[in-house]
């Protein structure tokens, strides 16, 4: 089977692939919230109960969460949130580099390593929503010789890659989705 993806070997949490292979996820969403938690107190940013909860949330997978997931989620803690509430939250997260948003899902993730200065590439599955997250330095490179070509100062590139994770693929095959036998 010469096409078959390589199976995948446990990975440690923190490794770009880890949104898609097998890994300690707990230490993966421990290692977010204390970094997190580090980083705002080192920059005097308040990381208030609400704040953390929802940065909790978006830790429980790799997968990524609307505002009104995050909502939902903030309800089933018997909180009687509003809206504006879940959105000043994330916004908050994603202002300060703890979280990202996909502007192809209109959806949240965690950020995979809070508090660096990183411009991240997402490779998004479009059957489980979860989301890697790695580093894209060339992407801005890539374009520099149009952008300088029409005069046009690039500030922000974002690298939104959609396809089908290991598992997803895995699970197609097993159903017979890109067999056809
Ligand atoms: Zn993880
Ligand atoms: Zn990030
Ligand atoms: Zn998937």
């Amino acid at each position: 089977m010469p096409d078959r993806a390589p199976v995948a070997a446990p990975v440690p949490a923190g490794d770009p692939a880890a949104a898609f292979a097998r890994h300690d996820h707990a230490r993966c969403a421990a290692t977010a919230r204390e970094v997190t938690a580090r980083a705002c107190a080192e920059r005097g940013l308040r990381l208030t109960e609400i704040r953390a909860r929802v940065l909790a949330i978006l830790c429980e997978s790799h997968a990524a969460l609307g505002a009104y997931d995050v909502l939902d989620r903030l309800r089933e803690d018997g909180r009687k949130a509003q809206p504006p509430v879940a959105y000043r939250a994330l916004d908050f997260l994603v202002v300060n580099g703890f979280a990202h948003r996909i502007e192809r899902l209109n959806a949240y993730i965690a950020c995979g390593h809070p508090g660096d200065d990183h411009a991240p590439a997402f490779m998004i599955c479009r059957s489980c929503r979860r989301v890697a997250e790695c580093a894209a330095p060339a992407a801005a490179a890539a374009l520099s010789p149009q952008a300088a070509a029409m005069g046009f100062e690039i500030e922000r590139v974002v690298v939104e890659a959609e396809g089908v994770c290991p598992d997803c693929r895995a699970s197609a095959r097993e159903t017979g989705g890109e067999t056809g036998a």
